[in-house]
Protein backbone atom coordinates (compact mmCIF):
# COMPACT_ATOMS: atom_id res chain seq x y z
CA UNK A 1 0.00 0.00 0.00
CA UNK A 2 0.93 3.67 -0.36
CA UNK A 3 0.27 5.57 2.68
CA UNK A 4 1.73 9.12 3.70
CA UNK A 5 3.87 10.02 6.28
CA UNK A 6 4.18 13.93 6.58
CA UNK A 7 6.07 14.85 3.67
CA UNK A 8 7.35 11.03 2.49
CA UNK A 9 5.17 8.99 1.02
CA UNK A 10 6.31 5.23 1.07
CA UNK A 11 4.55 1.79 -0.83
CA UNK A 12 6.05 -1.48 -0.83
CA UNK A 13 6.65 -2.67 -4.39
CA UNK A 14 7.73 -5.77 -6.04
CA UNK A 15 10.14 -6.27 -8.84
CA UNK A 16 7.19 -7.09 -11.33
CA UNK A 17 6.12 -3.73 -10.66
CA UNK A 18 8.66 -1.55 -11.86
CA UNK A 19 7.34 -1.18 -15.36
CA UNK A 20 5.20 1.83 -15.85
CA UNK A 21 2.44 -0.26 -16.68
CA UNK A 22 2.28 -2.69 -13.29
CA UNK A 23 0.79 -2.56 -10.52
CA UNK A 24 2.98 -0.19 -8.69
CA UNK A 25 2.62 2.43 -11.21
CA UNK A 26 -1.11 2.07 -10.55
CA UNK A 27 -1.08 2.41 -7.58
CA UNK A 28 1.13 5.29 -7.48
CA UNK A 29 -0.71 6.72 -9.94
CA UNK A 30 -3.99 6.50 -7.59
CA UNK A 31 -2.38 7.06 -4.47
CA UNK A 32 -0.77 10.47 -5.55
CA UNK A 33 -3.92 10.91 -7.95
CA UNK A 34 -1.13 11.89 -10.67
CA UNK A 35 -2.97 12.08 -14.10
CA UNK A 36 -1.48 9.92 -17.00
CA UNK A 37 -1.57 12.90 -19.45
CA UNK A 38 1.33 14.33 -16.91
CA UNK A 39 3.60 11.31 -16.86
CA UNK A 40 5.79 10.88 -20.01
CA UNK A 41 5.90 7.15 -20.16
CA UNK A 42 8.33 6.65 -22.90
CA UNK A 43 11.14 7.72 -19.93
CA UNK A 44 9.87 5.36 -17.90
CA UNK A 45 9.13 8.62 -15.06
CA UNK A 46 7.09 7.27 -11.98
CA UNK A 47 6.62 10.04 -10.73
CA UNK A 48 6.76 13.78 -11.46
CA UNK A 49 7.03 16.23 -8.65
CA UNK A 50 8.02 13.85 -6.13
CA UNK A 51 11.53 12.55 -4.73
CA UNK A 52 11.23 8.86 -5.06
CA UNK A 53 13.80 6.59 -3.28
CA UNK A 54 14.06 3.15 -3.31
CA UNK A 55 15.10 1.65 0.10
CA UNK A 56 14.40 -2.29 1.09
CA UNK A 57 11.70 -2.92 -1.08
CA UNK A 58 10.08 -0.03 -0.11
CA UNK A 59 9.45 3.34 -2.48
CA UNK A 60 10.09 6.66 -0.80
CA UNK A 61 8.48 10.19 -2.30
CA UNK A 62 9.24 13.28 -1.11
CA UNK A 63 7.04 16.16 -2.03
CA UNK A 64 9.40 18.02 -3.63
CA UNK A 65 9.78 19.51 -7.39
CA UNK A 66 11.73 16.47 -8.82
CA UNK A 67 11.71 13.93 -11.73
CA UNK A 68 12.46 10.80 -11.23
CA UNK A 69 13.27 8.06 -13.78
CA UNK A 70 13.98 4.50 -13.15
CA UNK A 71 16.66 2.95 -14.51
CA UNK A 72 16.39 -0.84 -12.75
CA UNK A 73 15.21 -1.68 -9.02
CA UNK A 74 17.57 -0.18 -7.35
CA UNK A 75 18.58 2.60 -9.55
CA UNK A 76 17.40 6.30 -10.58
CA UNK A 77 17.73 8.87 -12.25
CA UNK A 78 16.90 12.39 -10.26
CA UNK A 79 16.65 15.17 -12.31
CA UNK A 80 14.94 19.25 -11.25
CA UNK A 81 12.31 19.66 -13.06
CA UNK A 82 12.00 22.67 -14.89
CA UNK A 83 8.44 23.27 -14.11
CA UNK A 84 8.28 23.50 -10.50
CA UNK A 85 5.66 21.91 -8.44
CA UNK A 86 3.82 25.02 -6.51
CA UNK A 87 1.88 24.68 -3.54
CA UNK A 88 -2.03 25.71 -3.45
CA UNK A 89 -1.34 28.31 -1.41
CA UNK A 90 0.93 30.16 -3.68
CA UNK A 91 -0.64 29.11 -6.83
CA UNK A 92 -4.31 30.43 -6.01
CA UNK A 93 -2.94 33.70 -4.99
CA UNK A 94 -4.30 36.37 -7.60
CA UNK A 95 -1.41 38.26 -9.30
CA UNK A 96 -1.46 42.34 -8.32
CA UNK A 97 -2.80 43.47 -11.71
CA UNK A 98 -1.63 47.16 -10.98
CA UNK A 99 1.84 45.65 -10.90
CA UNK A 100 1.41 43.49 -14.20
CA UNK A 101 0.01 46.51 -15.65
CA UNK A 102 3.28 48.46 -14.49
CA UNK A 103 5.49 46.04 -15.63
CA UNK A 104 3.80 45.89 -19.19
CA UNK A 105 4.29 49.61 -19.41
CA UNK A 106 7.98 49.63 -18.58
CA UNK A 107 8.64 46.85 -21.21
CA UNK A 108 7.44 49.28 -23.45
CA UNK A 109 9.16 51.96 -21.70
CA UNK A 110 12.50 49.96 -22.52
CA UNK A 111 11.03 49.01 -26.53
CA UNK A 112 11.39 52.84 -27.10
CA UNK A 113 7.82 54.13 -26.22
CA UNK A 114 6.58 56.61 -24.39
CA UNK A 115 3.93 55.78 -22.11
CA UNK A 116 2.24 57.47 -19.34
CA UNK A 117 1.60 56.43 -15.87
CA UNK A 118 -1.75 56.68 -14.23
CA UNK A 119 -2.09 53.51 -12.64
CA UNK A 120 0.49 53.52 -9.99
CA UNK A 121 0.24 54.17 -6.33
CA UNK A 122 3.32 55.97 -5.82
CA UNK A 123 3.93 59.42 -5.37
CA UNK A 124 6.27 60.69 -8.04
CA UNK A 125 8.02 63.75 -5.53
CA UNK A 126 11.33 62.92 -4.47
CA UNK A 127 11.58 62.08 -0.82
CA UNK A 128 12.43 65.21 0.87
CA UNK A 129 15.76 66.07 1.81
CA UNK A 130 15.20 66.04 5.76
CA UNK A 131 14.61 62.22 5.91
CA UNK A 132 17.41 61.54 2.91
CA UNK A 133 20.01 63.66 5.13
CA UNK A 134 18.82 61.79 8.28
CA UNK A 135 19.12 58.00 6.84
CA UNK A 136 22.24 59.46 5.70
CA UNK A 137 23.74 60.50 8.82
CA UNK A 138 22.60 57.08 10.27
CA UNK A 139 24.78 55.42 8.03
CA UNK A 140 27.81 57.52 8.43
CA UNK A 141 27.24 57.60 12.45
CA UNK A 142 27.60 53.52 11.60
CA UNK A 143 23.90 52.47 12.81
CA UNK A 144 23.72 49.74 10.50
CA UNK A 145 23.38 46.94 12.39
CA UNK A 146 19.71 44.98 13.52
CA UNK A 147 17.64 47.13 15.55
CA UNK A 148 15.19 46.00 18.14
CA UNK A 149 12.94 43.59 16.70
CA UNK A 150 9.79 45.94 17.57
CA UNK A 151 12.11 48.92 16.01
CA UNK A 152 13.85 51.78 17.07
CA UNK A 153 12.98 52.93 20.31
CA UNK A 154 13.33 56.20 19.27
CA UNK A 155 10.99 55.54 16.07
CA UNK A 156 8.16 53.94 18.31
CA UNK A 157 8.20 56.96 20.60
CA UNK A 158 7.94 59.56 17.22
CA UNK A 159 5.13 57.60 16.55
CA UNK A 160 3.69 57.96 19.71
CA UNK A 161 4.16 61.35 19.93
CA UNK A 162 2.40 61.75 16.44
CA UNK A 163 -0.29 60.28 17.17
CA UNK A 164 -1.05 62.10 20.40
CA UNK A 165 -0.57 65.59 17.93
CA UNK A 166 -2.98 64.35 15.52
CA UNK A 167 -5.60 62.77 16.96
CA UNK A 168 -4.88 63.21 21.00
CA UNK A 169 -4.70 59.61 21.01
CA UNK A 170 -2.43 58.24 23.63
CA UNK A 171 -0.40 55.18 22.57
CA UNK A 172 2.52 53.75 24.32
CA UNK A 173 5.67 52.50 22.65
CA UNK A 174 4.87 49.01 23.83
CA UNK A 175 2.12 48.89 21.20
CA UNK A 176 4.44 49.47 18.34
CA UNK A 177 5.59 47.53 15.86
CA UNK A 178 7.64 48.55 13.04
CA UNK A 179 8.05 46.68 10.06
CA UNK A 180 9.43 46.77 6.41
CA UNK A 181 6.53 48.85 4.56
CA UNK A 182 3.00 48.30 5.90
CA UNK A 183 2.47 45.17 3.58
CA UNK A 184 4.32 43.35 6.55
CA UNK A 185 2.44 45.00 9.43
CA UNK A 186 -0.56 43.33 7.14
CA UNK A 187 0.97 39.76 7.34
CA UNK A 188 1.77 40.32 11.04
CA UNK A 189 -1.91 41.17 12.31
CA UNK A 190 -3.63 38.58 10.36
CA UNK A 191 -1.02 36.13 11.24
CA UNK A 192 -1.78 36.79 15.31
CA UNK A 193 -5.87 37.26 14.74
CA UNK A 194 -6.88 34.29 12.09
CA UNK A 195 -7.14 30.43 12.61
CA UNK A 196 -8.35 28.72 9.71
CA UNK A 197 -11.74 30.15 8.34
CA UNK A 198 -11.56 32.48 10.60
CA UNK A 199 -13.73 35.82 8.14
CA UNK A 200 -12.39 39.42 8.13
CA UNK A 201 -14.94 41.73 6.51
CA UNK A 202 -13.38 44.09 3.81
CA UNK A 203 -15.82 46.83 1.66
CA UNK A 204 -15.92 46.22 -2.19
CA UNK A 205 -14.06 48.35 -3.70
CA UNK A 206 -10.85 47.25 -1.12
CA UNK A 207 -7.24 47.23 -1.49
CA UNK A 208 -6.45 44.79 -3.91
CA UNK A 209 -4.14 43.06 -1.81
CA UNK A 210 -6.32 42.52 1.38
CA UNK A 211 -7.64 39.33 0.53
CA UNK A 212 -4.68 37.49 -0.12
CA UNK A 213 -3.00 38.61 2.94
CA UNK A 214 -6.26 37.15 4.56
CA UNK A 215 -6.42 33.89 2.62
CA UNK A 216 -2.86 33.08 2.64
CA UNK A 217 -3.05 32.86 6.64
CA UNK A 218 -5.58 30.51 5.69
CA UNK A 219 -8.91 33.25 6.86
CA UNK A 220 -11.84 33.87 4.72
CA UNK A 221 -12.41 37.44 2.90
CA UNK A 222 -16.01 38.37 3.51
CA UNK A 223 -17.24 41.43 0.99
CA UNK A 224 -19.85 44.42 1.57
CA UNK A 225 -19.86 45.79 -1.19
CA UNK A 226 -20.35 49.82 -1.10
CA UNK A 227 -21.66 52.25 -3.79
CA UNK A 228 -20.31 55.01 -6.41
CA UNK A 229 -23.45 57.14 -5.19
CA UNK A 230 -22.78 56.46 -1.54
CA UNK A 231 -19.29 58.08 -2.03
CA UNK A 232 -18.43 54.25 -1.86
CA UNK A 233 -19.09 54.44 2.15
CA UNK A 234 -19.72 51.40 4.00
CA UNK A 235 -22.91 51.43 6.30
CA UNK A 236 -22.98 49.36 9.08
CA UNK A 237 -25.97 47.84 8.42
CA UNK A 238 -24.71 46.04 5.35
CA UNK A 239 -21.87 45.15 7.62
CA UNK A 240 -23.82 43.73 9.99
CA UNK A 241 -25.88 41.71 8.10
CA UNK A 242 -21.69 39.71 7.20
CA UNK A 243 -21.67 39.09 11.03
CA UNK A 244 -21.41 35.67 11.79
CA UNK A 245 -20.06 33.30 14.39
CA UNK A 246 -16.51 33.14 12.93
CA UNK A 247 -16.36 36.89 12.16
CA UNK A 248 -12.87 38.18 13.90
CA UNK A 249 -12.66 42.03 12.63
CA UNK A 250 -13.74 44.46 9.94
CA UNK A 251 -11.36 46.17 8.26
CA UNK A 252 -11.41 49.88 6.99
CA UNK A 253 -9.59 52.14 4.98
CA UNK A 254 -10.25 55.98 4.95
CA UNK A 255 -8.83 57.28 2.64
CA UNK A 256 -9.68 53.92 0.19
CA UNK A 257 -7.64 52.93 -2.34
CA UNK A 258 -9.10 52.51 -5.09
CA UNK A 259 -11.95 54.87 -4.57
CA UNK A 260 -10.09 58.26 -2.59
CA UNK A 261 -12.85 58.71 -0.14
CA UNK A 262 -13.01 59.04 3.00
CA UNK A 263 -15.45 57.43 5.53
CA UNK A 264 -17.54 59.66 7.49
CA UNK A 265 -16.99 60.59 11.60
CA UNK A 266 -20.20 58.93 12.06
CA UNK A 267 -19.78 55.79 10.23
CA UNK A 268 -16.61 55.44 12.09
CA UNK A 269 -18.52 55.93 15.11
CA UNK A 270 -21.26 53.14 14.26
CA UNK A 271 -18.69 50.77 12.89
CA UNK A 272 -16.10 51.22 16.61
CA UNK A 273 -19.48 49.99 18.77
CA UNK A 274 -20.20 46.83 16.66
CA UNK A 275 -17.72 45.37 18.95
CA UNK A 276 -15.84 43.76 16.60
CA UNK A 277 -12.27 44.58 16.54
CA UNK A 278 -11.26 47.06 13.82
CA UNK A 279 -8.64 46.44 11.46
CA UNK A 280 -7.94 50.41 10.34
CA UNK A 281 -5.37 51.01 7.37
CA UNK A 282 -4.93 54.91 7.61
CA UNK A 283 -1.70 54.70 5.46
CA UNK A 284 -3.21 57.49 3.06
CA UNK A 285 -3.81 59.79 6.06
CA UNK A 286 -1.96 62.87 5.46
CA UNK A 287 -3.26 62.89 1.97
CA UNK A 288 -6.78 64.78 2.67
CA UNK A 289 -7.96 67.33 0.80
CA UNK A 290 -11.55 68.27 2.02
CA UNK A 291 -12.79 67.23 5.36
CA UNK A 292 -10.17 65.88 7.71
CA UNK A 293 -9.32 61.81 8.49
CA UNK A 294 -9.99 60.44 11.71
CA UNK A 295 -7.57 57.78 13.04
CA UNK A 296 -9.77 54.51 14.26
CA UNK A 297 -8.23 55.03 17.72
CA UNK A 298 -9.96 58.31 18.30
CA UNK A 299 -13.44 55.88 18.90
CA UNK A 300 -11.86 52.50 20.44
CA UNK A 301 -8.97 51.06 21.72
CA UNK A 302 -10.12 46.97 20.31
CA UNK A 303 -8.27 48.50 17.17
CA UNK A 304 -5.37 47.96 15.27
CA UNK A 305 -3.68 50.52 13.15
CA UNK A 306 -1.53 49.87 9.78
CA UNK A 307 0.53 52.65 8.92
CA UNK A 308 3.33 53.19 6.82
CA UNK A 309 5.77 55.88 5.03
CA UNK A 310 5.32 55.16 1.59
CA UNK A 311 2.33 57.43 0.59
CA UNK A 312 2.10 60.92 2.80
CA UNK A 313 6.11 60.59 2.92
CA UNK A 314 6.69 60.01 -0.67
CA UNK A 315 8.90 56.58 0.84
CA UNK A 316 7.31 54.13 -1.45
CA UNK A 317 11.27 52.66 -2.25
CA UNK A 318 12.27 52.70 1.70
CA UNK A 319 9.93 50.17 2.97
CA UNK A 320 8.68 51.69 5.85
CA UNK A 321 6.18 50.89 8.20
CA UNK A 322 4.14 50.11 11.08
CA UNK A 323 1.08 48.95 12.94
CA UNK A 324 -0.50 49.73 16.60
CA UNK A 325 -1.66 47.28 18.28
CA UNK A 326 -3.61 46.29 21.79
CA UNK A 327 -0.64 45.07 23.96
CA UNK A 328 -1.45 41.99 24.63
CA UNK A 329 -0.97 41.40 20.78
CA UNK A 330 2.61 42.54 20.36
CA UNK A 331 4.20 39.72 22.04
CA UNK A 332 2.50 36.90 19.67
CA UNK A 333 3.18 39.35 16.61
CA UNK A 334 6.72 39.93 17.89
CA UNK A 335 8.01 36.07 17.56
CA UNK A 336 6.50 36.52 13.76
CA UNK A 337 8.39 39.24 12.86
CA UNK A 338 11.79 38.10 14.81
CA UNK A 339 11.46 35.00 12.72
CA UNK A 340 10.33 35.92 9.67
CA UNK A 341 11.72 39.39 9.20
CA UNK A 342 14.23 40.09 12.31
CA UNK A 343 13.53 43.60 12.25
CA UNK A 344 13.13 46.52 9.62
CA UNK A 345 15.85 48.63 8.18
CA UNK A 346 18.20 50.99 10.75
CA UNK A 347 19.01 53.49 9.08
CA UNK A 348 15.57 53.54 7.15
CA UNK A 349 13.76 53.86 10.49
CA UNK A 350 16.24 56.98 11.65
CA UNK A 351 14.81 58.29 8.13
CA UNK A 352 11.02 57.55 9.55
CA UNK A 353 12.40 59.39 12.66
CA UNK A 354 13.02 62.55 10.67
CA UNK A 355 9.58 62.16 8.16
CA UNK A 356 7.60 62.36 11.45
CA UNK A 357 9.48 65.15 13.16
CA UNK A 358 10.86 67.62 10.91
CA UNK A 359 9.01 66.53 7.24
CA UNK A 360 5.60 68.50 8.16
CA UNK A 361 6.31 71.54 5.40
CA UNK A 362 7.11 69.08 2.81
CA UNK A 363 3.89 67.21 3.41
CA UNK A 364 2.05 70.08 2.89
CA UNK A 365 3.93 71.39 0.07
CA UNK A 366 3.27 67.80 -1.55
CA UNK A 367 -0.78 67.62 -0.24
CA UNK A 368 -1.45 70.89 -1.80
CA UNK A 369 0.00 69.79 -5.40
CA UNK A 370 -2.30 66.62 -5.37
CA UNK A 371 -4.90 68.61 -4.74
CA UNK A 372 -4.76 70.68 -7.63
CA UNK A 373 -3.99 67.63 -10.24
CA UNK A 374 -7.18 66.01 -8.19
CA UNK A 375 -9.46 68.50 -9.06
CA UNK A 376 -7.99 68.52 -12.73
CA UNK A 377 -8.64 65.00 -12.77
CA UNK A 378 -11.76 64.91 -11.52
CA UNK A 379 -12.76 67.41 -13.99
CA UNK A 380 -11.63 66.39 -17.26
CA UNK A 381 -12.58 62.63 -16.26
CA UNK A 382 -16.45 64.04 -16.38
CA UNK A 383 -15.82 66.06 -19.19
CA UNK A 384 -15.09 62.88 -21.07
CA UNK A 385 -17.90 61.16 -19.53
CA UNK A 386 -16.20 58.52 -17.08
CA UNK A 387 -18.94 60.17 -14.32
CA UNK A 388 -18.08 60.75 -10.74
CA UNK A 389 -20.92 60.47 -8.56
CA UNK A 390 -18.92 61.61 -5.22
CA UNK A 391 -15.79 63.54 -5.43
CA UNK A 392 -12.76 61.60 -4.07
CA UNK A 393 -11.30 63.78 -1.27
CA UNK A 394 -8.54 61.72 -0.37
CA UNK A 395 -5.26 59.65 -1.29
CA UNK A 396 -4.49 59.72 -5.21
CA UNK A 397 -7.21 57.90 -6.89
CA UNK A 398 -10.28 59.04 -8.75
CA UNK A 399 -12.44 55.41 -9.83
CA UNK A 400 -14.11 56.48 -13.66
CA UNK A 401 -17.06 54.99 -14.62
CA UNK A 402 -16.43 52.54 -17.63
CA UNK A 403 -20.00 50.99 -17.41
CA UNK A 404 -21.52 52.09 -20.58
CA UNK A 405 -18.20 50.17 -22.80
CA UNK A 406 -19.25 46.41 -23.48
CA UNK A 407 -15.99 45.25 -22.33
CA UNK A 408 -14.30 44.76 -18.78
CA UNK A 409 -12.02 46.61 -16.73
CA UNK A 410 -9.21 44.25 -17.55
CA UNK A 411 -9.68 44.48 -21.77
CA UNK A 412 -10.09 47.71 -21.14
CA UNK A 413 -6.81 49.06 -19.27
CA UNK A 414 -4.41 46.68 -21.48
CA UNK A 415 -6.08 47.87 -24.89
CA UNK A 416 -5.36 51.61 -23.32
CA UNK A 417 -1.97 50.78 -22.76
CA UNK A 418 -1.60 49.16 -25.58
CA UNK A 419 -3.06 52.01 -27.97
CA UNK A 420 -3.10 54.68 -25.88
CA UNK A 421 -0.09 54.66 -24.26
CA UNK A 422 -1.23 55.08 -20.62
CA UNK A 423 -1.30 53.27 -17.92
CA UNK A 424 -4.58 52.77 -15.54
CA UNK A 425 -5.64 50.28 -13.04
CA UNK A 426 -8.55 47.87 -13.98
CA UNK A 427 -11.59 47.89 -11.51
CA UNK A 428 -11.57 44.25 -11.36
CA UNK A 429 -8.32 44.54 -9.33
CA UNK A 430 -10.24 45.67 -6.18
CA UNK A 431 -13.06 43.35 -6.14
CA UNK A 432 -15.85 42.26 -8.12
CA UNK A 433 -17.98 45.15 -6.88
CA UNK A 434 -15.01 47.57 -8.64
CA UNK A 435 -16.00 46.10 -12.12
CA UNK A 436 -17.07 48.85 -14.48
CA UNK A 437 -14.75 51.10 -12.99
CA UNK A 438 -10.86 52.09 -13.92
CA UNK A 439 -8.76 53.20 -11.03
CA UNK A 440 -6.53 56.46 -12.13
CA UNK A 441 -3.92 57.70 -10.28
CA UNK A 442 -2.87 61.66 -10.00
CA UNK A 443 0.64 60.75 -8.38
CA UNK A 444 2.08 62.37 -11.66
CA UNK A 445 2.86 65.59 -12.93
CA UNK A 446 -0.28 67.99 -14.12
CA UNK A 447 1.29 67.67 -17.27
CA UNK A 448 1.59 64.10 -17.65
CA UNK A 449 -2.11 63.82 -16.10
CA UNK A 450 -2.99 66.40 -18.97
CA UNK A 451 -1.25 64.23 -21.46
CA UNK A 452 -2.27 61.20 -20.40
CA UNK A 453 -6.29 61.97 -20.00
CA UNK A 454 -6.07 63.55 -23.57
CA UNK A 455 -4.66 60.13 -25.16
CA UNK A 456 -7.23 58.65 -23.19
CA UNK A 457 -10.31 60.77 -24.36
CA UNK A 458 -8.98 60.49 -28.17
CA UNK A 459 -9.26 56.53 -27.48
CA UNK A 460 -12.27 56.40 -26.26
CA UNK A 461 -13.34 58.40 -29.26
CA UNK A 462 -12.27 55.72 -31.68
CA UNK A 463 -14.43 53.00 -29.68
N1 LIG B 1 -2.46 49.62 2.19
C1 LIG B 1 -2.92 50.30 1.11
C2 LIG B 1 -4.35 50.72 1.11
C3 LIG B 1 -2.09 50.57 0.03
O1 LIG B 1 -2.58 51.26 -1.02
C4 LIG B 1 -0.75 50.12 0.07
C5 LIG B 1 0.21 50.36 -1.08
N2 LIG B 1 -0.31 50.49 -2.31
C6 LIG B 1 -0.32 49.42 1.20
C7 LIG B 1 -1.19 49.18 2.23
C8 LIG B 1 1.09 48.89 1.31
O2 LIG B 1 2.02 49.91 1.35
P1 LIG B 1 3.55 49.75 1.74
O3 LIG B 1 3.82 48.32 1.94
O4 LIG B 1 4.30 50.40 0.63
O5 LIG B 1 3.72 50.53 3.02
Amino acid sequence: MVFTNKSWRSGRIDSNCLSPKGEFWNRLEQALDLSKSTLDKRKSVYAVGYKLKYERGNIFLNRRRFLTTCCGESQSKTELLEEPMISRRTSEISPFIVMDVLEKAQEMERAGEDVIHLEVGEPDFDTPLCIKEACDRAIKDGKTHYTHSLGLFELREAICEYYFTKYDVTVSPDQVIVTSGTSPALFLIFSAMLEKGDEVIISDPHYACYPNFISILDGVPVSVNVYEEEGFQYTSQAIEEKIGAGTKAIMINSPSNPTGNLLDKERITEIASIGLPVISDEIYHGLVYEDSEHSILEFTDNAFVLNGFSKQFAMTGWRLGYLIAPEEYIRPMQKVQQNLFISANSFVQWGGVAALREAEADVIRMREMFNKRRKFMIQRLREMGLGIAVEPTGAFYVLGNIKKYPTSSYEMAFDILKRAKVGVAPGIDFGKNCEGYLRFSYANSLENIEKGLLRIENYLKEL
